[in-house]
């Protein structure tokens, strides 16, 4: 070996070793771990397994943010998992509330990036609107989140926790529990199938929230795949489609991922979808000013409507600041409304939530107006 490359393979020898002793030094989320690896954690450090559900408990029904906080375990134990474990929670960094009474938060996660979660009250029940990624890679056109760059799935315990700051903040503010969820805040759900699998386990089961899956409603773009997977997998929510135009030209110009993932292979995963769940698909559609405002439109909705059993959200385009879209005008809307209804297709005309602090669908974008 050259005398000249000796000092240089040195170099990254201990590069090497320091990298490996700074990961050592790096603690785990406690959180990632589940009720049986922390009761064989427990085990392995000479105490008893029941610890480990005490743990559980602590971490997911009281939502304890410090393991001081975990005043039934001994001093010592408390010690020991600060030695070996962090807790990484969310935070709300800014709180918003519209004159409509929905609330916005920026919710800080344990590295610093910000995404966004809304609580929706009505008269009759108080939504929870949860993101699943920071940022979104999907690049619908009209969207705000589609702009920002996807930069990373969020864990279980940060889907878990937006749900349980909006429940919180829905006691607080409204004197009420949370009813609904839905999945519509910023990413695509099933591009992050496993983490939203497991934050929906735990807001559902009673060793966590104990919420009903009755009350959430996941919304996706539509990926055929991902759709036939969750029948087989004999999830018990609801799913909701969004769907925009029934023509596939159309579609493709206001969402790219139609290129590669057809109205026609949608419509087959969602038939799929229907036979394993038995479950009716809610179809979002937005419709828009020179996009999807002819009969021939709402003709080709009808059609694609009449071959699985659906309803159908009329949801106004919420400004996102982009001259390129405009909502249709409500006489359009209406004729959408009559069309669908004349041939038995349930519809309704979803009003538009904290448009004025950019909390309504599409406009979260980490931008707090003033
Ligand atoms: N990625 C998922 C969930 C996030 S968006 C999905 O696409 O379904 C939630 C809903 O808001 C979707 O139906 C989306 O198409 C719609 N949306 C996006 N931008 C919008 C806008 N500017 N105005 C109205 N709805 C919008």
């Amino acid at each position: 070996m050259s005398k000249f490359r000796q000092p240089y393979l040195f170099a990254i020898i201990y590069k090497k070793i320091l990298f490996f002793q700074n990961m050592k030094t790096i603690k785990k989320d406690i959180r990632t771990l589940s009720k049986e690896s922390l009761r064989v954690f427990f085990v392995k450090n000479s105490d008893k397994a029941f610890r480990g559900n005490q743990v559980y408990e602590w971490l997911w029904i009281k939502s304890a943010q410090t393991f001081n906080e975990m005043t039934n375990l001994p001093l010592t134990t408390r010690e020991m998992l600060k030695d070996n474990f962090v807790i990484n929670h969310i935070l709300v960094d800014k709180m918003q509330k519209s004159i409509d009474g929905t609330i916005k938060n920026a919710i800080k996660l344990y590295d610093g990036l910000i995404v966004e979660s809304v609580l929706i009250p009505t008269k009759k029940r108080t939504t929870a609107c949860v993101s699943s990624q920071v940022g979104c890679s999907l690049d619908c056109n009209f969207c705000a989140t589609g702009k920002l760059k996807r930069m990373r799935n969020l864990n279980a315990g940060e889907i878990y926790d937006q749900v349980v700051e909006i429940n919180r903040q829905s006691k607080l503010y409204y004197n009420r529990k949370l009813s609904n969820i839905v999945f519509m805040g910023m990413g695509e759900p099933l591009l992050n199938y496993k983490n939203v699998i497991n934050a929906i386990h735990k807001i559902t089961n009673d060793e966590g929230l104990g919420m009903s899956a009755k009350r959430i409603t996941l919304s996706t773009v539509g990926i055929p795949k991902m759709i036939k997977k969750m029948a087989d997998d004999g999830v018990k929510f609801n799913l909701a489609v969004s769907l925009h135009a029934a023509i596939n030209e159309i579609r493709s110009r206001l969402m790219p991922i139609n290129d590669t993932n057809n109205l026609e292979d949608l419509l087959d995963s969602l038939q799929y979808w229907y036979e394993k769940t038995k479950r009716k698909i809610t179809f979002e559609y937005v419709v828009f000013k020179e996009f999807n405002d002819t009969q021939k439109d709402i003709n080709a909705l009808v059609k694609y409507c009449k071959q699985i059993p659906s309803k159908v959200n009329l949801i106004t385009y919420n400004n996102i600041g982009d001259e390129e879209y405009q909502a249709a005008d409500r006489k359009i809307i209406e004729q959408y409304v009559k069309t669908l209804e004349t041939n038995n297709i349930i519809v309704k005309v979803r009003r538009s939530r904290g448009d004025d602090i950019a909390a309504a669908c599409g406009q979260l974008a980490n931008k707090m107006i003033r």
